[in-house]
């Protein structure tokens, strides 16, 4: 693992516990994702070296599952200046939206998520890429948990991980008895004083219909 790759898991807090993952394994280990976006210039050399990796395999295009992928995705093609797609979850599929699909016609694609874990948003991106008329020709991650996933192609990535993933029926989590969650309990709500503004309109909305309804309570 390069320096780079441990300044990377340094961007990524951390949890052990049980989780339902949104591939439908469980797991003990649960990233806070997300925040790796919240400062895009330190996440930056890490896009720039996961690029560079990716450089290798002659792109025409780079395509990413949204959320987090699609940034990822987006960001490695603007510095390879090449296309950029991403794929959504449409009724337990990956689809490509048409008018980007036409752009991975005859192209060699990579298929870029933040992260990769059991695989199962990268798998239907691909799946899509290829209904597309594209050429996968690699995988990209920043990081990769547990085993790597095994596509027929080279998954070019920053830092590895250790996770167990096991099937439902096969978690010792779940035979112990130990609760699951989707994902870990958010952090409390703000105070209303640091609400932004638009955080505070449907409460202001809410108290002035109060009112009138109360209005129109005591006019009855
Ligand atoms: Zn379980």
């Amino acid at each position: 693992m390069t320096t780079g790759s441990s300044d990377l898991l340094d961007l990524v807090p951390a949890r052990r516990g049980h989780f339902a993952y949104e591939s439908g394994h469980h797991g003990d280990l649960w990233l806070d994702l997300d925040t790796l976006f919240v400062r895009p210039r330190r996440l930056q050399p890490h896009v720039a070296e996961l690029a560079s990796q990716l450089a290798r395999h002659g792109l025409d295009a780079v395509c990413g599952p949204l959320v987090g992928g699609a940034f990822v995705a987006q960001a490695v093609a603007a510095q390879l200046d090449v296309a950029f797609c991403y794929s959504s979850l449409l009724r337990g599929s990956y689809r490509v939206p048409t008018a980007l699909g036409s752009a991975l016609a005859g192209r060699r694609v990579a298929v870029v998520d933040d992260v990769i874990n059991a695989g199962s948003a990268v798998l239907g991106t691909a799946a899509a890429v290829r209904e597309a008329g594209g050429h996968l020709s690699v995988f990209g991650a920043l990081l990769v948990l547990g085993a790597p996933v095994d596509a027929g192609v080279p998954v070019e990535h920053l830092a590895a991980l250790p996770n167990a993933l096991w099937t439902i029926a096969d978690c010792p989590l779940c035979r112990a008895g130990t609760p699951s969650t989707g994902r870990p309990p958010e952090p409390a709500a703000p105070a209303a004083a640091t609400l932004s503004p638009p955080a505070l309109v449907p409460r202001v909305l809410r108290a002035a219909l109060a009112q009138s309804a109360e209005r129109f309570t005591r006019n009855e």
